[in-house]
């Protein structure tokens, strides 16, 4: 399957390229066809195409005949707006899509971590500021002695703010110190499917697999929301652990509760132990997390970029990372040390004086032209795709530019209603810093408005 095809391909390039390289290239990578003649891979902006065909085209090719695939070409081909992280090792693992094409591979086997912990989560290179200092405690007196104190611990928080980071590196510390004890690391998802595939295919050995451990980490638990059956089981599942003094650990985006359609029962289970949040690092451990992350991959960034990131980025540390990364891997492409120019052109965040004479209509007018249409397109309720992303660039763009607030976009753009202006600037925020087209097609637009 191409799934694994890939996965086996990216195992290998993982450990023969630096974690930021990886990080940066082939994270949202993806094998869309593999045909007897050629392959295609779908890399995420037209920075990752160049890479790939100028520097990671020789060693895709002798992996992949190592793989038994022999292709006469490769192609790469830009696919913008995936799922973020979709082609993770951690994350692809049980989502296996086949079609045609895969079928012509034999299934190659990645090797399989089974406890599902990645070694790479430590308490070691884990940054604790007041955000997370506790839970950071909490899961460091779990990884001392599993099963006597807060059972279960519960970690909850926003994405990207380090829950499955902390959870598994408590597992890591347990197996690392003593590998006698077994930990199972799943995603509640996998529970689910797990479940579900047991009951369909009369599979025996479910309750087992959950129950014969000392250790169960449980992450993102709000995806069994809704699901009844499995959370009886998962109910079950809990109390025989419990019972015998296993550890529970579990992760989730909101308190139990708040988690909605959790079982009263279930509910109160999960608050028995310790429920600790975790929240946005403040700005000096965020700036000490980039300071660690570039140092483990040496690389050297000043002080007043790291600042500069630091301040920009204030969503989640995913988000930092990913930032750093690319900022690295494009200074080694450039072969110029990384700096704050160089960290503002490609966040596309440049704070600019607002000059005088610059209106709503110029910003209209110069949008519209800008992508070829009229002003009145612009301003239309036209719905084609053509126009709405000029059109939610327009609203960006007075909201960067003007600051103007969310009713005047709404009304500058004839528009009644502005939580589409907040949801169109909210986007666009989104898709600058994520897609290398839009934000190269912002920074050109900006250029414009100020000549
Ligand atoms: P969550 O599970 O809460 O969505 P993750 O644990 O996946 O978040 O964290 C996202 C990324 O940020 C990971 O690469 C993780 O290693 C990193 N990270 C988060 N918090 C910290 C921290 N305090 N120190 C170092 N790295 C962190
Ligand atoms: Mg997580």
């Amino acid at each position: 399957m191409s799934q694994s095809l890939w996965q086996s391909v990216l195992g290998e390039i993982e450990v023969s390229v630096s974690h930021a390289t990886f990080m940066t290239w082939f994270k949202n990578t993806e094998l869309l066809e593999n045909t007897n003649d050629s392959v295609t891979i779908a890399v995420p902006n037209i920075f990752a195409q160049r890479q790939f065909e100028v520097k990671f085209n020789d060693q895709i090719k002798s992996i992949l005949e190592k793989n038994g695939v022999t292709p006469s070409s490769i192609n790469y081909i830009v696919k913008t707006n995936q799922k973020r992280q979709s082609t993770s090792r951690e994350t692809t693992r049980s989502a296996p899509i086949t079609s045609a094409a895969d079928r012509l591979v034999a299934p190659i086997k990645t090797k399989v971590i089974t406890n599902g912990l990645n070694p790479r989560y430590t308490f070691k290179n884990f940054i604790v500021g007041s955000s997370n200092d506790l839970a950071y405690s909490a899961c460091q007196a779990v990884a001392k002695n599993p099963g006597s104190k807060y059972n279960p611990l519960f970690l909850y928080g926003g994405v990207g703010l380090g829950k499955t980071h902390l959870i598994q590196a408590v597992g890591n510390e347990i197996t690392t110190r003593d590998p006698d004890t077994t930990v199972l690391y799943i995603s509640s998802e996998t529970f689910v499917n797990d479940f579900l595939e047991s009951i369909r295919f009369k599979k025996k050995g479910f309750a087992d697999k959950y129950r014969n451990v000392d250790v169960l980490i449980v992450d993102d638990m709000q995806f069994i929301a809704g699901k009844e059956k499995t959370q009886e089981e998962f109910f079950h599942t809990f109390n025989a652990l419990h019972q015998t003094n296993k550890q529970i650990i579990i992760s989730s985006d909101k308190p139990p509760r708040n988690i909605p359609t959790l079982t009263e029962r279930l509910r109160s289970r999960f608050e028995w132990g310790m429920s600790i949040d975790i929240q946005m690092p403040d700005f000096e451990t965020r700036c000490a997390i980039l300071e660690a992350k570039a140092a483990a991959s040496s690389a050297e960034i000043d002080r007043a970029t790291v600042e500069y990131l630091a301040n920009s980025i204030k969503t989640n540390i995913r988000e930092l990372e990913g930032a750093l990364n690319q900022l690295l891997a494009y200074s080694e492409m450039r072969g110029v040390p990384a700096d704050i120019a160089m960290a503002e052109g490609l966040i596309g965040n440049v704070r600019r004086t607002r000059p005088q004479h610059l209106t709503s209509k110029q910003i209209i007018d110069r949008t519209a032209k800008h992508f070829q249409l009229t002003s009145a397109e612009i301003c239309s309720a036209k719905r084609d795709k053509h126009i709405v992303t000029p059109r939610q660039i327009a609203m960006y763009l007075l909201r960067s530019e003007l600051h103007l607030s969310f009713p005047k976009i709404a009304q500058e753009l004839g528009r009644k209603d502005h939580t589409t202006a907040i949801h169109s600037v909210e986007k666009i925020e989104k898709a600058v810093k994520l897609d290398v087209l839009i934000r190269e097609q912002v920074a050109e637009l900006r250029e414009k408005l100020y000549v």
